[in-house]
């Protein structure tokens, strides 16, 4: 299994390599370095498995560190829920939480340090100058006026910007490199900024923040990171992150190796545009069950174990791609056959009264072979497994009765020939319980089918019949007493396009109408009246479901379907 892993993460490789060498003084440590401006997804998921995956596997160390650099857009909410995001993959970062921001002061006397080196220079272009001097891809750039400032001067300049005497926008602090280096990072890129706001952390004691790229990588050598692990789109910044580790006194010189993107189809990824489908309420909150953010996964009822084992399965690579949604739902049906117990429950109830049961006044009460018949009201206790293929995980007792609900999808009142389940006239087995033959059909004035009328057999309690007469179809069913009302949500894909992205410019325009439908009058077992949260149960034939976090209670029980039994989506879609 670890061997068949390394070959589809080079990244392994290359820390073994280390290792062997005993690079680092044989340490590895690895970080995960998210900015608190959104919630984590699924993308993010893949670095978190990453770097403290491979800290698990080579005995090292991840670091959980927030850069938290940009108080403009960040905020204590996406702080805590990617703690409890983390958490809840099933990692674990030690003792210390870190912050960029904790080391602010040190950052700014690095920045110093550049300005007394001569590497660093304080600049008053506007926003729109420095674009301009910036160059193009084929044409260089400009030095800029205040290149040449003196060391005095900066400095001076630069301490005045942290003690809050200029305006936003009207100085910046650069670095000073190369204006014609052909990697536009490199052309004298911006490294403090002022910014008059207050900050998450630190509040009110900074007018000035440093910028990512300057930040990034000194954080990293401060915590003697030694592979900074991050995506594609950092490449091009790397000689920029090694030039500034070169350049300052920091205790290492971390190596930074890029992987790419997770991106999955028929959903959309960057925080930026979850952001937008939170805001204009496409959907419910960061945490929606569509959405493929973890808080959002997490509800609806994937499991951490499926995740993990999907990012192991998907590898590490320089090539970008857009992995099928349908892979992840695999490795999640493939968690939770395992783990979630089977209960019965009806989404769209038909009423079947079971004419030859006793009913309390009856009186063929006593003269029925019924084990654990209920004299009080009519009731049975039957024996279901939790698990057929884990005896393990037990039995419960479901409830019979004269009043029982069953799909309408599973009566016709014209059958075909195959079909195998209820019809007039014909017999099927109810689940854990008896053989039941439909003997007639009431219907309402508009015609529609409402109730059933059957009669059962008492010999073929558990399921079979003495007599060896077989029934083609096995149906879930739950009964009056046995079960309570619940509100089932059914999820689907919130995008019909596979890239959402692709021929639209406005991504919502390809939202799925029918990603959520809501079934209200729905039937569960009693036993689901202590359903914990996001607790993963199978629904007999529908597929697997859990309790809503928000909304289900005791008193009004909400479920979400985390996904159904098979892949059936390509199939009723793509016809
Ligand atoms: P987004 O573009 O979705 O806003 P981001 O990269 O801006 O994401 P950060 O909080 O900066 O989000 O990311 C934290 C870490 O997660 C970074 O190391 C980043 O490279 C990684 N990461 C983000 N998105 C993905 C993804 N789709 N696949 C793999 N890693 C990702
Ligand atoms: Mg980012």
């Amino acid at each position: 299994m670890e061997e068949e892993n390394r070959k589809n993460n080079f990244i392994k490789n290359i820390i073994t390599e280390d290792l062997e060498q005993g690079k680092n003084n044989g340490k590895m440590i690895t970080r995960f370095p998210p900015e608190p401006n959104g919630f984590l997804h699924i993308g993010h998921a893949k670095s978190i498995c990453l770097n403290f995956g491979v800290a698990q596997e080579f005995k090292g160390k991840c670091n959980l560190r927030f850069d938290d650099t940009n108080p403009a857009k960040e905020d204590q909410k996406y702080i805590d829920s990617i703690i409890s995001d983390v958490k809840w993959l099933g990692f674990d970062w030690g003792e210390k939480i870190y912050y960029a921001s904790d080391y602010f002061d040190r950052l700014y006397e690095f920045a110093v340090e550049l300005i007394k080196k001569g590497k660093a220079y304080v600049c008053s272009l506007t926003a729109e100058e420095m674009r301009e001097y910036r160059g193009t891809l084929t044409e260089p750039g400009k030095n800029s006026p205040d290149r040449e400032r003196s060391i005095a001067e900066n400095l001076d300049l630069f301490e005045r910007m942290k003690n809050g005497e200029f305006e936003d926008g009207t100085y910046v602090l650069r670095a000073k490199i190369d204006m014609s280096s052909p990697n536009i990072n490199m052309r004298d890129p911006v490294i403090y900024r002022i910014k008059t706001m207050s900050h998450p952390r630190t509040k009110d004691a900074w007018c000035i923040y440093p910028m990512y790229d300057f930040t990034h990588g000194i954080s990293d050598a401060l915590e003697g990171v030694t592979h900074s692990l991050c995506t594609l789109e950092f490449q091009d910044h790397r000689p920029l992150y090694d030039w500034l580790l070169d350049e300052v006194s920091v205790p290492c010189h971390p190596q930074q190796i890029e992987f790419a993107r997770m991106n999955l189809n028929y959903t959309v990824m960057s925080k930026r545009k979850l952001q937008k489908l939170v805001e204009n309420n496409h959907v419910d909150g960061w945490d929606d069950p569509r959405l493929p953010t973890i808080a959002g996964i997490r509800r609806r009822g994937y499991t951490p174990a499926a995740i993990r084992n999907f990012c192991n399965i998907i590898g590490v690579s320089k090539k970008e791609s857009r992995i099928d949604v349908g892979l992840l739902e695999n490795c999640l049906r493939e968690d939770l056959n395992d783990i979630a117990p089977r209960v019965m429950a009806v989404l769209d109830p038909l009423k079947v009264t079971i004419e030859n049961w006793p009913d309390k006044d009856s009186s063929n009460m006593n003269r029925q072979n019924i084990e654990n018949l209920h004299p009080q009201d009519g009731t049975e206790e039957l024996e279901a497994l939790n698990h057929p293929q884990k005896p393990e995980m037990g039995t419960r007792k479901i409830t019979f009765s004269k009043t029982i609900y069953i799909e309408q999808d599973d009566f016709m009142e014209n059958a075909p020939k195959k079909f195998f389940r209820l019809a007039p006239g014909r017999e099927v087995r109810l689940r854990y319980a008896y053989f039941i033959k439909c003997e007639d059909v009431i219907k309402d004035k508009d015609g529609k089918v409402v109730e059933l009328i059957c009669t059962y057999d008492p010999a073929t309690r558990g399921g079979d019949a003495p007599d060896g007469r077989k029934v083609k179809g096995t149906l879930h069913w739950v009964s009056q007493e046995g079960s309570v009302p619940a509100t089932v949500n059914l999820y689907d894909r919130l995008f019909l396009a596979e890239d959402p992205e692709a021929e639209n410019d406005d991504f919502t325009k390809n939202l799925n109408p029918e990603s959520l439908i809501k079934l209200e009058g729905c039937r569960v077992e009693k036993y689901l009246l202590n359903a914990q949260p996001e607790k993963a149960y199978q629904f007999e034939r529908l597929g697997y479901f859990c309790a809503d976090s928000k909304e289900s209670s005791e008193d009004h029980l909400v479920f979400n379907r985390t996904v159904t039994l098979r892949d059936t989506w390509a199939k009723v879609n793509k016809q």
